[in-house]
C-alpha cells in the first residue's frame, strides 16, 4: 500500500515541494522528465503534474494528496480537504495600475478594464465591494495589457513586485495571500490515512524546525534566573557548568521571527559567547 502524491512537473513549486520531502527524509529520482517515480525510503508514489491540474487529481482519488497553491484552489474550488500550510509558494495576488493612473481608492475601477488570469477570485473582491468593472480574462502576460492598451489595470501574482515595477505598474490593492498548502482527497481511511498522518508529523517537525533556532550561551551562574525569563524553549533551558567556577553553558530553543530581540535582552542579562545555530528537525 502507498501513499500517491501529486506535485508540480517544474515551475515555482517543484522545487520547494521536493525539498520538503527531502527533508522528511523522502528522496526520490525525477531523472529523465518522468511523470510517475516511487520513493525508495518511504511508502510514496509521486505524480508530476501541471499545478493546475492537481486538485483535480486529488479530488478524483487519482492521487490521495497533493500539492497546489492558494490561488489556484480559490479560482477553481474543488472538493479536497485542505490539511496543512506548507510555508513556501509565497505571494499575493494583486491589482496594480499603470504609475500615471491617479489612484483612491477600490471605486476607481468602476467601469474600468481590469485582466486577470484570476476572473473569479477577482470577481468576488470587486462584489465584496460593490464595484462593477469588466474584467478581462487573460491566461498569461497580464502586465503588459495596460502598455497595449487591453486594460486599464491588471489583476495578477507578485512576488517582489520587480515584474509589476519594470512594466511601470504600481501595486495599489492586495486581493489575496497565498502560499502552497497539501490537500487530500476527501474520506482518506485506513492505511492510508495513517502513512499521510506519518508524513503529516514529519512535515510539522520540518516546519517547526525551520521556525526555531537553538542558541548555546555563556553566563554567569547568578544571571541564569534572568536569562532564562529571555528565553522560553520547549520546556526550560538546559544549564551546563563550564571548567571555570561560577560559569555555566545555557542551551535554548527559540523563536525565529523575535531572535534578534532575545539576543539583545540576552545580551543585556550578561550573555556571552552566543552561538545560533539551525535545527533539522524537531520532535514534539
Ligand atoms: P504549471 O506549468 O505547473 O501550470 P504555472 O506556470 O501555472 O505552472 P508557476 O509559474 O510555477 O505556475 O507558479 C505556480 C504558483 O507559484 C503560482 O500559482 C503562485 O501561487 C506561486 N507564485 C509565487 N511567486 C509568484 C510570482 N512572482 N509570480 C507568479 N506566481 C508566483
Ligand atoms: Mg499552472
Amino acid at each position: 500500500m502507498k501513499l500517491k502524491i501529486a506535485l508540480q512537473k517544474s515551475g515555482r513549486l517543484a522545487e520547494g515541494s521536493t525539498e520538503m520531502l527531502r527533508k522528511c527524509g523522502i528522496g526520490f529520482s525525477n531523472g529523465g522528465g518522468k511523470l510517475r517515480t516511487e520513493s525508495e525510503d518511504f511508502p510514496l508514489e509521486i505524480f508530476f503534474l501541471r499545478d493546475d491540474d492537481i486538485p483535480d487529481y486529488v479530488a478524483d482519488g487519482v492521487a490521495d494528496i497533493g500539492v497546489v497553491v492558494e490561488n489556484v484552489l480559490a479560482e477553481n474550488p474543488k472538493k479536497v480537504e485542505i490539511v496543512e500550510k506548507l510555508g513556501f509558494g509565497r505571494c499575493r495576488l494583486s491589482i496594480a495600475v499603470p504609475k500615471v493612473f491617479e489612484y483612491g481608492d477600490v471605486n476607481d475601477f468602476a467601469g474600468r478594464r481590469i485582466a486577470t488570469s484570476y476572473p473569479k477570485i477577482l470577481g468576488e473582491f470587486l462584489a465584496k465591494h460593490k464595484v462593477t468593472a469588466d474584467i478581462h480574462q487573460i491566461s498569461g502576460s497580464v502586465e503588459i495589457a495596460p502598455s497595449i492598451g487591453l486594460a486599464d489595470a491588471v489583476c495578477d501574482l507578485v512576488s517582489s513586485g520587480s515584474t509589476l515595477f519594470s512594466n511601470g505598474l504600481r501595486e495599489v490593492e492586495t486581493v489575496m495571500n497565498s502560499e502552497a498548502v497539501l490537500i487530500s482527497r476527501m474520506g482518506l481511511d485506513g492505511s492510508v490515512a495513517e502513512l499521510l498522518a506519518k508524513l503529516l508529523f514529519r512535515i510539522r517537525s520540518v516546519q517547526a524546525a525551520s521556525q526555531n533556532k537553538y542558541i548555546l550561551l555563556n553566563a554567569p551562574k547568578g544571571n541564569v534566573p534572568e536569562i532564562s525569563a529571555v528565553l522560553p524553549g520547549m520546556r526550560s533551558p538546559t544549564i551546563v557548568p563550564l571548567a571555570e567556577p561560577g560559569w555555566v553553558s545555557v542551551h535554548s530553543v527559540i523563536s525565529e521571527h523575535d531572535f534578534w530581540d532575545r539576543v539583545d535582552s540576552l545580551k543585556s542579562a550578561g550573555a556571552e559567547g552566543i552561538l545560533v545555530l539551525s535545527i533539522e528537525q524537531m520532535i514534539r
